[in-house]
C-alpha cells in the first residue's frame, strides 16, 4: 500500500479521523467510539491526557484542562495548562497527534500525511495555524479543506453535473451554513454565514432552566445553586434532549437530587417534544435567518438548490429539518451520520488525492416514509385520511421513532392503528401494510394521549406499538418486509380509486349524480370505499398548538349538532350562530377565541339539554 493520507475533522468539541478502505470511508474507533473529544489536560501526576480522560476531568480540574481551543486558533495568545503556557496550535497538535496515532495503530503503518478540515469562514491566520498544528504533530498537511466541502463530498464525491448544495451545520457550540457549488470535482464555497456562539449547548441550557424553574415551583429549591445538582442535571437534560429527537416525550428521573427539611427530593418530570421545541424555536429561527442571508449572498433562490445536507449532532432535532423544509421546499439529507460526515469527507478528499476511486457514502435507509392514518381537523373540516409519518423516508437504519396522538371522542374506548408506507399526505395514495386495534382505553374526555412508536430494523421488520400514556396500556404489531417497494400496480390502483372519487364528487356537485353508471356508483351515505369506513375509531395528531382547544371544540360541536334538530326554532338560530363562532375560531386558529366560544356554547348546551 502506498503512503496513506488520513482525513481529520478537527472540531471545537469533537474530532475524528477517517480513511477510505475498499472504496468506502471508514472512521477509526477506539474502544468502540469514533469520537475523540477535543480536550487536552494534565492529570494530577502531570501525565498528558487527550480526549475522554481530559473531558472527564474538566469539571473538577478546569485549571489543568483546555477545551474549545479551536476558537483561539490564529490568535496571538497563550493558554495555561498546569504551570506551562501553550500556543493554540500546540494544543491542537496534541489532539492531531492522538488521532494520527489512532490511525497508524489501526492501519499498521506510519502515517505522515493528512487532510484537515476547517470552517469555511476561517481566515488565513486561522488556516495557517491549523497547518502549523499539523506540522507540530508530525503531519504534512496536504490540504486544508473547508468543512462544508467535506460534507458535500460524502454525498457526491465526483458529480459531473453542476450541483448547488446547502450545508447546514449545527454542532455543540457553533453554527454555520454554507452554499457550495460542485462540478467535475471542483468544489467552491459560494457563501457562508454562521454564529460561533450557538449550538446544542444552548439547547441544554434552555432545557436546564426549564427544569430548574419547574422544580423550584414544586419544591421551592433552586437546583442551579448547587454545583453538584447542576452538573448532574446538565448531564441528564443533555441525554433527555437526545431522546426527544426520536421520541415524542421523555421522563426525566434523578434520584436524591436535593434535600429539604432533612428529606431527600427526587426529580421526576415529563417533558414533551413540543415543550422542548417551543424553548429552542427562537434560536433555530436565528439559524434560519442565516440560511436566508447565505442564499442572498450566493444570489440564489431556494429552488436553485440541488440538495440540502445536515451536519453536526444537533441537526438530529426534528424541528431543524422541519423548519428547513418549510423554508427551502425540499427535505434535507441526513443519511450520513451527521457527527461523522465531515471526517468521512476529509477521508474521501485524502483518497481522491491518493488517486483512489471513491463512490458516495452508502448507508441503509428507509426508501419510504412509514406512519399511520389519522384524522385531521386542524383546518376546520374533518379529513379522515391524513397520513402522519413516524419514520420519515431516508432515515438511517435501524431506526426508532415515536409520535404522540390523541383520541377524538369523549370516552373513546378503542383505536384502530392503520400503518401505511408512502409519501402522500393522503393515505389513500399510500400503501397499507398493516393494522391493529387497541381496546380498553380509559374512560376519559377526548384528547387522551397515545404514543405510537415505530421500530424498523435492517431486515425491514417493522414493529408498531401504541401505548396509552396515562395507563401504560399497550398493543403492537410486527410487520415483515416493511421496506418492500411500492408495486407500480398498487400506485395505479390507488390513483384510479382517487380519480373515481374525485370525478364523482365533481359530478355530484354539478347535480347529475344519476349519470354515474351502475358499476361505479357509490352510496351517497358512504362516500369512501368500505376499507375506509368512517366509524373506524382513529386518532388525531398531537398534542400540538391549539390541540386541547380543538379537541374540546370538536366534542362540543358534535353534541350541539345532535341537538340542533331537536330544539325550538328560536333556539336553533342562536345555536347555529354559536356553532359557527366555534368553527370560525378553529379555522382561524384563534385559540383564545376557541375557548371563549366553547364556553358560551357549553353554557347554552347545558341549558338546552336540561330544557
Ligand atoms: P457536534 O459538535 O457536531 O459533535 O455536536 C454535538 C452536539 O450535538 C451536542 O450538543 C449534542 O448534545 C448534540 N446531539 C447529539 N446527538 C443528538 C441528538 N440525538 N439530538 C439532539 N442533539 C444531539
Amino acid at each position: 500500500m502506498s503512503e496513506p493520507i488520513i482525513g481529520i475533522d478537527l472540531g471545537t468539541t469533537n474530532s475524528e479521523v477517517a480513511v477510505v478502505r475498499d472504496g468506502k470511508p471508514h472512521v477509526f474507533e477506539e474502544g468502540g467510539d469514533p469520537i475523540l473529544p477535543s480536550f487536552v489536560g494534565l492529570a494530577e501526576d502531570g501525565k498528558l491526557l487527550v480526549g475522554h480522560a481530559a473531558r472527564n476531568q474538566w469539571v473538577v480540574a478546569p485549571e489543568r484542562t483546555v477545551k474549545s481551543i479551536k476558537r483561539k486558533m490564529g490568535q496571538d495568545v497563550k493558554v495555561k495548562l498546569g504551570d506551562q503556557e501553550y500556543r493554540p496550535q500546540e494544543i491542537s497538535a496534541m489532539i492531531l497527534r492522538a488521532l494520527k496515532e489512532r490511525a497508524s495503530a489501526q492501519l499498521g503503518q506510519a502515517v505522515k500525511k493528512a487532510v484537515i478540515t476547517v470552517p469555511a469562514d476561517f481566515n488565513d491566520d486561522q488556516r495557517n495555524a491549523t497547518r502549523e498544528a499539523g506540522e507540530l504533530a508530525g503531519l504534512e498537511v496536504v490540504r486544508i479543506l473547508n468543512e462544508p466541502t467535506a460534507a458535500s463530498l460524502t454525498y457526491d464525491p465526483k458529480s459531473s453535473e453542476l450541483q448547488r448544495i446547502l450545508v447546514y451545520d449545527l454542532g455543540g457550540g457553533t453554527f454555520d451554513v454554507s452554499i457550495v457549488q460542485a462540478q467535475e470535482g471542483v468544489i467552491e464555497v459560494l457563501s457562508s454565514h454562521g454564529d460561533t456562539q450557538l449550538g446544542g449547548d444552548d439547547f441544554d441550557e434552555l432545557l436546564f432552566k426549564h427544569v430548574v424553574l419547574q422544580f423550584q415551583t414544586q419544591h421551592g429549591i433552586d437546583l442551579g445553586a448547587n454545583v453538584y445538582a447542576r452538573a448532574r442535571l446538565l448531564r441528564a437534560v443533555e441525554a433527555a434532549k437526545r431522546q426527544l429527537s426520536f421520541h415524542a416525550f421523555i421522563r426525566l428521573e434523578e434520584e436524591f437530587i436535593a434535600e429539604k427539611d432533612g428529606q431527600a427530593l427526587h426529580l421526576q418530570m415529563e417533558i414533551t417534544r413540543l415543550e422542548y421545541e417551543e424553548l429552542i424555536q427562537p434560536l433555530l429561527t436565528r439559524t434560519m435567518d442565516c440560511v436566508q442571508r447565505a442564499l442572498e449572498d450566493a444570489k440564489l433562490l431556494p429552488a436553485a438548490l440541488d440538495k440540502v445536507v445536515l451536519v453536526g449532532g444537533s441537526t438530529r432535532t426534528p424541528l431543524v429539518s422541519r423548519l428547513l423544509e418549510e423554508r427551502l421546499g425540499q427535505a434535507a439529507h441526513q443519511e450520513v451520520n451527521p457527527d461523522l460526515c465531515v471526517a468521512m469527507g476529509a477521508g474521501i478528499q485524502a483518497a481522491l488525492i491518493e488517486g483512489q476511486d471513491v463512490g458516495a457514502v452508502l448507508v441503509d435507509i428507509t426508501p419510504h416514509s412509514l406512519g399511520i392514518r389519522c384524522l385531521d381537523y386542524m383546518h376546520g373540516i374533518d379529513f379522515p385520511f391524513r397520513f402522519a409519518p413516524i419514520i420519515r423516508r431516508n432515515t438511517a437504519l435501524p431506526g426508532s421513532r415515536s409520535e404522540m396522538f390523541s383520541t377524538v371522542h369523549d370516552n373513546q374506548k378503542e383505536v384502530e392503528i392503520e400503518v401505511y408506507q408512502g409519501e402522500n399526505d393522503d393515505v389513500r395514495f399510500n400503501h397499507r401494510i398493516g393494522n391493529f386495534r387497541i381496546t380498553g382505553l380509559a374512560n376519559v374526555a377526548a384528547g387522551n394521549q397515545l404514543v405510537v412508536q415505530c421500530d424498523l430494523n435492517l431486515d425491514g421488520i417493522l414493529k408498531v406499538s401504541a401505548k396509552e400514556k396515562a395507563t401504560g396500556l399497550k398493543k403492537d404489531v410486527t410487520i415483515e418486509n416493511a421496506l418492500a417497494h411500492f408495486e407500480g400496480s398498487e400506485i395505479a390502483g390507488a390513483r384510479e380509486r382517487l380519480d373515481r372519487l374525485w370525478d364523482q364528487s365533481t359530478t355530484a356537485e354539478e347535480g347529475d349524480f344519476d349519470e354515474i353508471d351502475d358499476e361505479e356508483e357509490m352510496d351517497d351515505e358512504q362516500p369512501y370505499p368500505n376499507e375506509f369506513a368512517s366509524e373506524v375509531p382513529v386518532l388525531v395528531p398531537g398534542p400540538r398548538e391549539g390541540q386541547r382547544e380543538t379537541v374540546q371544540a370538536r366534542a362540543l360541536l358534535e353534541k350541539a349538532e345532535r341537538l340542533l334538530e331537536k330544539v325550538a326554532p328560536e333556539d336553533k338560530i342562536e345555536l347555529e350562530r354559536m356553532l359557527n363562532a366555534v368553527r370560525h375560531a378553529v379555522t382561524d386558529r384563534q385559540w383564545e377565541n376557541v375557548t371563549k366560544a366553547c364556553n358560551e356554547l357549553s353554557d347554552i348546551l347545558f341549558y338546552l339539554e336540561d330544557a
